[in-house]
């Protein structure tokens, strides 16, 4: 890519509408590039692998007001260290896992923001809910009062016509509507985490309000 990334970053804040939220998924990009995004704008940078991630945020300490978001796929194991170095946990994508996070925040003394990852096809390539497991699962999470649940986080699977991808999103937004006309205690659902590079724009049609860009920002990854 010839345009350097404040012009990227501009060139697609000026296309999403204000009120979507653009996290920067920095994964495999260097902590000068994540400086330079920053200085465009940037304030909000998703990351998938807790090491790598702990090592640029010791880099960019001196960036105090970014938010990181967690968006992989979190071992239980290395739930204590993701709320150590995450405000956002987009990948919430078992009961048990979840029941840990609430568990060690309340330890921990924090209230992470979390989005519950969920499978409205089945794909065996990627963790999560699918939808009637998640139904079911609502009234446990409702009482991990320490987490703060925002709302659903999707990725469609691989190899999907636009117009199927659509549907996945339109679909995820109605799971969120169901789930929050339940009027459950704790669990809310203002917040739809979907979109990535190739699909962005399908998903903000659907009412994403978090786009997850890599790519189309920082270049092929390698
Ligand atoms: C890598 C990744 C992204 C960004 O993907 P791009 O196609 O590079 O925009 C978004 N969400 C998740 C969960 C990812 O792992």
């Amino acid at each position: 890519m010839t345009s350097s990334i404040s012009e990227r970053i501009a060139k697609i804040r000026a296309s999403l509408p204000p009120s979507v939220r653009l996290i920067a998924v920095s994964k495999q990009v260097p902590a000068e590039v994540i400086r330079s995004a920053y200085a465009a704008g940037i304030r909000d940078f998703g990351e998938n692998r807790i090491q790598e991630a702990a090592s640029k945020q010791a880099e960019l300490h001196d960036l105090s007001d970014i938010t990181w978001h967690f968006i992989g796929h979190l071992q239980s194991n290395k739930a204590k260290k993701a709320l150590e170095l995450f405000d956002w946990i987009h990948s919430v994508d078992n009961l048990k896992l979840a029941q840990r996070l609430n568990q060690l925040a309340q330890e921990l003394g924090v209230h992470p923001q979390v989005c519950l990852q969920v499978k409205i096809l089945p794909d065996p390539n990627k963790s999560g809910w699918s939808v009637s497991e998640l139904l079911s699962d609502l009234p446990a999470l409702d009482r991990c009062k320490t987490l703060q649940i925002q709302g659903l986080m999707t990725i469609p699977p691989l190899k999907l016509t636009d117009t199927e991808v659509l549907t996945v999103f339109n679909n995820t937004a109605k799971l969120a509507q169901e789930i929050q006309s339940q009027s459950w205690h704790h669990i809310k659902m203002h917040q739809l985490s979907m979109g990535m590079s190739g699909d962005y724009q399908l998903a903000v049609q659907a009412g994403a309000t978090m786009v997850r860009l890599g790519t189309i920002l920082f270049g092929d990854r390698t």
